[in-house]
C-alpha cells in the first residue's frame, strides 16, 4: 500500500490534507535530495485529523522552492484517506501511530517498509508531527532518555515527556535506529504550533550535528507519563454541570494542563461509588485510584497535587483512548528508585529491560 517516489507530487504544496486523496493514491513516502545526503525523516497526518505538519512542511518546502535542500528530506503522508474524512483514523483501520511494531494487516508491513527504507539511508533523526484536540502548550515526546534525544527535543520546546508506551508509535520504533521525537503542536490551526515546527525543521535541515551539550536535568520539565485516566467504556459523562445530572468532569479540563492542579481539586462530581466513574491505571496496568484521588461523597477530589497532560473533552478520543495523562517530573538520571520495563518485543518475542542512560 505504499507509494515512494523521489519527487514532490505536483500540486502537494498548496492542496490541503481533506484533497490529499485527489493526488495521492495512499501512504506516500516522498525522497526529496538535499546537500547532505543522511535524511531528515518527518511524517505528517499518521492521525488524519492533525493538520499542521502537512501545512509546516508546506511552508517549508515552499521557501526552499527552486533551490537544492540544504540535507535531504524523507517525508511521509500518512493516513491520507482518513485526512479526507477529517478523521483520526477511519472505523477499520488500525491507528496509524500504533502499527510501527507488532503484526497486523498491510498498515503493519506498510510501516515495516518505511522503517526499512529509512534505516537503509541512514536516516538522521525522526520527526512525527502531531495535534492535541485540547489546548496543551507544544511539547515534545520523547521515547528514549538519551543526549541525542534529548537535545532534538529540546529544539522544539523545554517541555519534554519521556514515555515507554504505547511501543507501536512512531518514535519508539525510529528510537532504536536514530534520534527520534513526536511534536505535539497544540490544537490544528495554532499560529504558534505551526510556526515552532517550521522553525525546528528549517534548523534541523541546516544542522551538521545534533547539540552535544549535556544538559542539567534540573532545568528542563522532563516529565514521564506515570498514569492513564479513563472513563468506563458504558458511562455517560458530561463537563458542563448546569447540563449534567449524572457524572460531571471538571469544567474546561484542558485549562490545567502541565500546570499544578492542586490536592483537593474537585475533578468531577455526581460519582456514585469508588473507582465506578474514573480508572486511574499506571503503566503495567495496575489500578492507582487512591494515588492520586478520593471520593468526598458524591466528588472526586485529587488526594495530592499532581501535573495533567493531554486532557480532553472530545468524547470520540476519550471512549476510544483515554481522558488524559498524570505526569510526575523527572529529576534524577536513572530515575530514582525506578526500573523502567520495556516491553517492546525483539524479533524473538522477549521482554527486556531498558534502563534509562546518563545524558
Ligand atoms: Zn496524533
Amino acid at each position: 500500500m505504499l507509494t515512494i517516489l523521489h519527487h514532490l507530487p505536483e500540486g502537494l504544496l498548496t492542496t490541503s490534507a481533506p484533497d490529499l486523496h485527489r493526488i495521492l493514491s495512499g501512504p506516500t513516502l516522498c525522497h526529496l535530495p538535499g546537500k547532505n545526503t543522511r535524511p531528515l525523516f518527518v511524517s505528517v497526518l499518521l492521525h488524519g485529523d492533525e493538520t499542521t505538519g502537512l501545512l509546516a512542511v508546506q511552508q517549508l518546502l515552499a521557501q526552499y522552492w527552486g533551490r537544492t535542500l540544504p540535507r535531504s528530506l524523507s517525508l511521509l503522508l500518512g493516513n491520507v484517506a482518513a485526512a479526507r474524512w477529517q478523521r483520526r483514523h477511519l472505523d477499520g483501520q488500525p491507528d496509524y501511530n500504533r502499527i510501527w511494531c507488532g503484526e497486523g494487516g498491510e498498515e503493519f508491513v506498510m510501516a515495516g517498509e518505511v522503517l526499512q527504507e529509512m534505516a537503509r539511508r541512514e536516516v538522521f533523526a525522526a520527526i512525527d508531527i502531531h495535534n492535541n484536540s485540547a489546548p496543551n502548550p507544544e511539547y515534545a515526546m520523547i521515547p528514549r532518555l538519551d543526549p541525542s534525544h534529548i537535545a532534538l527535543a529540546r529544539m522544539f520546546s523545554d517541555k519534554l515527556v519521556f514515555f515507554l508506551q504505547p511501543h507501536s508509535a512512531q518514535s519508539s520504533a525510529f528510537g532504536e535506529i536514530c534520534p527520534a521525537v513526536t511534536i505535539e503542536c497544540g490544537v490544528p490551526g495554532q499560529a504558534k504550533g505551526l510556526e515552532g515546527s517550521v522553525r525546528f525543521l528549517d534548523q534541523l535541515l541546516n544542522l551538521e550535528h545534533l547539540p552535544k551539550d549535556p544538559v542539567l536535568v534540573e532545568k528542563m520539565d522532563l516529565y514521564r507519563i506515570v498514569a492513564t485516566l479513563k472513563v468506563p467504556g458504558s458511562r455517560s459523562f458530561g463537563f458542563d454541570p448546569k447540563a449534567e445530572s449524572g457524572l460531571c468532569f471538571m469544567v474546561n479540563p484542558a485549562r490545567h494542563n502541565f500546570q499544578i492542579m492542586d490536592r483537593g481539586t474537585v475533578f468531577a462530581t455526581g460519582c456514585d461509588g469508588l473507582g465506578s466513574c474514573l480508572e486511574v491505571v499506571n503503566l503495567e496496568g495496575q489500578d492507582v485510584f487512591a494515588r492520586f484521588f478520593r471520593m468526598d461523597g458524591p466528588s472526586l477530589v485529587t488526594a495530592c497535587s499532581f501535573v495533567p497532560a493531554m486532557l480532553t473533552m472530545n468524547r470520540k478520543i476519550i471512549q476510544q483512548d483515554c481522558l488524559g495523562y498524570i505526569l510526575d517530573r523527572v529529576r534524577h538520571f536513572p530515575m530514582a528508585g525506578t526500573v523502567v520495563v520495556d516491553q517492546r518485543t525483539g524479533g524473538t518475542g522477549g521482554r527486556r529491560v531498558h534502563t534509562p542512560k546518563i545524558p
